[in-house]
């Protein structure tokens, strides 16, 4: 089947979808976006778009960030994403990849004096990590950016080396992923997650003062404890708890929940996959594939059947 992307204000075959070698975004990395799910829900033969608006919104934030002036409204944004979807017909579960992005062809490092474009495409997409038997990470040796370094609740394209370095390292070292500390020393994030763990029964999850993106998987998360009965903290997290907590896992749009079994040679709890990560889990595949009545605003039809 063929596939669209979005480019320049218009549809078009993927294969004719191509920027220039001396576009300002490709030299300097001055561009951000969104990564977004789309579900196939077999029962329902419909692909939904979890948390479409959301991802919006923050692309919307970091085209602020980063002085890029937006063509389109947020409404607008939905609804070329969509039709982008509609063009491909994917009837698997898909990943949505908009950029806005620093057009013009030139050189010279700044945010302002050019051109921006937007475009958007999607793939198939399966697991992004092995969410079935739990990871083994290890603690960075690459501190995470700072957000008066390089903004980290943007989702900048640039900024992306240092979780580049970080996977990069944790996987050569035989890791599945790795877990960033902040210059304070205290846990961040994963490479492209938020980090959540247990203790004592309560979900602790680091502010989004420690230098983080505000991950919407994080903020759903919050909300299904939440609905669970699972009391919910944001404060700073140690190290050493990464090595006492009773559970933990990563959030993310690719991660989904992934859960923790080991950090740093030690097993989180008993090393096996714990019961509240087990709960958070399954009921989130449930409302992303829209089954969930509650939470179904969330889930934007493609196809609408
Ligand atoms: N932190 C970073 C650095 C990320 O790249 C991502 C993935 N977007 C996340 C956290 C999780 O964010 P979300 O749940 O919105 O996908």
């Amino acid at each position: 089947m063929a596939r669209y992307a979005f480019l320049r204000g218009e549809f078009v075959p993927m294969e004719q979808a191509k920027i220039g070698i001396s576009t300002h975004a490709f030299l300097y990395g001055t561009a951000c976006f969104e990564g977004i799910r789309g579900y196939w829900s077999a029962k329902e033969e419909e692909l939904f778009v979890f948390r479409l608006r959301e991802h919006y919104q923050r692309l919307l934030d970091s085209c602020k960030i980063m002085r890029i002036t937006p063509k389109y409204s947020l409404d607008e944004l939905c609804d070329i994403t969509i039709q982008v979807l509609a063009k491909c017909g994917d009837r698997t579960d898909v990943y949505i990849r908009p950029v806005y992005y620093k057009s013009s062809e030139t050189i010279g490092v700044k945010l302002t004096g050019l051109e921006d474009d937007f475009l958007v495409f999607a793939v198939p997409f399966g697991e992004y990590l092995d969410i079935s038997k739990g990871l083994r990470c290890r603690v960075s040796s690459w501190l995470h950016s700072e957000d008066n370094a390089i903004p980290t609740r943007a989702k900048i394209n640039g900024v992306y080396i240092n979780p580049a370095l970080a996977k990069t390292e944790a996987l050569d070292d035989g890791y599945d992923e790795a877990i960033f500390l902040s210059k304070s020393g205290h846990v961040a994030e994963g490479s492209a997650e938020n980090f959540f763990m247990v203790r004592q029964g309560r979900l602790i999850t680091p502010p989004v003062t420690t230098g983080l993106l505000e991950g919407i998987t994080r903020n759903t998360v919050m909300e299904l404890a939440e609905d669970l009965g699972i009391p919910v903290v944001e404060r700073l997290i140690d190290r050493s708890e990464l090595y006492l907590c009773d559970e933990a896992f990563l959030t993310g749009t690719g991660a989904q929940i992934s859960p923790i079994v080991e950090v740093d040679h030690r097993p989180v709890g008993d090393g096996k996959i714990g019961p509240i990560s087990a709960k958070l889990q399954q009921l989130y595949f449930q409302v992303v594939k829209g089954e969930v009545p509650r939470y179904r605003h969330w889930c934007t039809p493609v196809y609408k059947k």
